[in-house]
């Protein structure tokens, strides 16, 4: 039972971080990934703690690059397996994404975990833990570089969210697509990636697996249009601009 009354002004910042302090006790987040949910909780707040119109186009963009993809993977860590299982097993099952268990700080007892809940929350495939079929990436140090020959090595398109910018970068390198959903528009990652999606993970990932459903009616030829027309970098900018309108709002005297 959660201890936070629903009256309280910031429930809902502190009901998604209780699900991360759950997360944690129940051996699926990392203690860093505390300290990474509250970088996040700080860009969202002064991002407004809403999906912005810039997110709601990068969600877009990301609905029409997934579908176009031969080999779409959703890379899962701990942090997403304590915020949304449910929520990003069913953007799997909607978009025809794999998912594949692919961790920063690598600990089997932890991965077991992670299958566990996703397993509990619908999942079939679950990519990235037979150790046979395990592969390096280049440019990475040895236990961050171990992905699943037949996942994200082999994928076209992947999915990050709340990724780090080492592991961005080596990805774009290995001539991935990469959509991430991450709330720092600063971050290595968000200005790597093709497509950042600048929203939390919690609100952006139902929305993601609804415009799929929705674009999905869409011939090829419409969908490259939407992908071709969205510029991360401007996507990236109209997100900092928001964050300095937020400020200066909110700096005003009397
Ligand atoms: P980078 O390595 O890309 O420069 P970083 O070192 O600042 O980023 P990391 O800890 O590597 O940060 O990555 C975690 C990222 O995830 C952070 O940018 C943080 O803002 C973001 N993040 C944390 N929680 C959420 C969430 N719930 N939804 C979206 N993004 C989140
Ligand atoms: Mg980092």
């Amino acid at each position: 039972m959660s201890l936070i009354p629903k009256s309280h002004p910031r429930a809902k910042s502190l009901l998604i971080r209780e699900k991360l302090v759950l997360g944690f006790e129940q051996g699926l987040v990392a203690r860093e990934g505390l300290l990474a949910h509250g970088r996040g909780e700080a860009f969202d707040y002064l991002l407004g703690e809403k999906t912005n119109k810039a997110a709601k186009q990068a969600i877009k963009a990301a609905a029409a690059q997934i579908l176009l993809a031969k080999l779409p993977i959703i890379s899962i860590n701990g942090n997403i397996a304590a915020l949304c299982p449910k929520e990003i097993i069913n953007l799997a099952k909607i978009s025809g994404a794999k998912v594949e268990v692919n961790l920063f700080y690598a600990n089997e007892k932890r991965k077991k975990n992670i299958i566990k809940i996703l397993k509990k929350n619908g999942a079939n495939e679950i990519l990235g833990i037979n150790p046979n079929f395990s592969t390096t990436l280049s440019g990475l140090d040895s236990a961050r570089r171990i992905v699943d020959k037949n996942g994200i090595f082999a994928a076209d398109v992947v999915i990050v969210p709340l990724e780090d910018g080492d592991r961005t970068m080596a990805l774009r390198k290995a001539g991935k697509i990469v959509i991430t959903f991450d709330l720092n528009p600063l971050s290595r990652t968000s200005q790597t990636a093709n497509i950042t999606i600048i929203d939390n993970v919690i609100r952006a990932v139902e929305l993601l697996s609804i415009t799929c459903k929705k674009l999905s009616k869409n011939n090829k030829n419409t969908l490259e249009k939407i992908v071709k027309n969205f510029n991360n970098k401007k996507n990236l900018s109209d997100n900092i601009i928001e964050i300095r309108n937020n400020l200066t709002r909110r700096s005003r005297f009397a």
